[in-house]
């Protein structure tokens, strides 16, 4: 697997590169981010936050506005994960500073399974599904898991609400489809990080409110996600508006 790792610090690069080939990765090493950038599509993007010519923040959304390339940040503070949580920059997971390669490696492999599942997941939701609305039948490409206005496409990873296009972060949308396969239904916190993020998540547990309350604001209203306090979310299906659309 070809790793792109970004990261100014030669203290820190130097040994993860090594211990990285050493597990049989090959890895590419970027100073800077616009080095980072310029690099060839890589299958993993280790990114640092603090970066000589540019916020790693900036670098991140960049790369995630071009391609689906799993991506884990590397943060000097717990502080700072804070900070990228809340951009909801869709990187898909977090290492903060002193860490070992060990426990780099165990991230990128489950960072890796994740990916691939999704994929795998999405091949598989091929079926027409029949809409649960009202006894409606499904309108729009059989493909389309449609909730209300809203529609859920596993294959082509897009969402659309009343027929206009949401861009979801892709854990947002994971956790989106795990919500919308049963709609009305609570799903506990624990079933949606098991779901979503990995069995036996170690991450930060606000991730899961962090994307929620993204998930609310990209669907325009917080209604579409109901928080059972102490247990979990569901997903409450929104009618379509009274008004006709222009
Ligand atoms: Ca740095």
């Amino acid at each position: 697997m070809r790793v792109l790792l970004i990261e100014d610090d030669d203290r820190v690069a130097g040994p993860l590169a090594e211990g990285l080939s050493r597990f049989g990765f090959a890895v590419e090493r970027a100073r800077s981010g616009a080095e980072g950038l310029s690099a060839l599509e890589p299958e993993m993007v280790l990114l640092d936050l603090g970066l000589p010519d540019m916020d790693g923040i900036d670098v991140c959304r960049e790369l995630r506005g071009r391609s689906d390339v799993p991506i884990i940040m590397i943060t000097a503070r717990d502080s700072e994960v804070d900070r990228v949580l809340g951009l909801e920059l869709g990187a898909d997971d977090y290492l903060t500073k002193p860490f070992g390669v060990r426990e780099l490696v165990a991230r990128i492999r489950a960072v890796t399974r994740r990916a691939r599942r999704s994929v795998l997941a999405a091949d598989r939701q091929q079926a027409p599904y029949a809409g649960r609305m009202g006894g409606r039948a499904p309108v729009g490409p059989p493909e389309a898991r449609r909730i209300g206005p809203l529609a859920i496409d596993r294959r082509t990873r897009k969402v659309h609400l009343h027929h206009a296009p949401v861009a979801l972060a892709p854990k947002e949308f994971d956790l989106l489809v795990c919500l919308a396969e049963d709609p009305g239904a609570v799903f506990s916190r624990k079933k949606l990080l098991d779901s979503v993020w990995e069995p036996n998540y170690f991450g930060p547990t606000k991730t899961l409110d962090v994307h929620v309350a993204a998930l609310r604001r990209k669907l325009g209203d917080s209604a579409w996600i109901e928080n059972i306090r102490g247990i979990g979310f569901r997903l409450v299906p929104q009618a379509q508006p009274d008004r006709a659309k222009a």
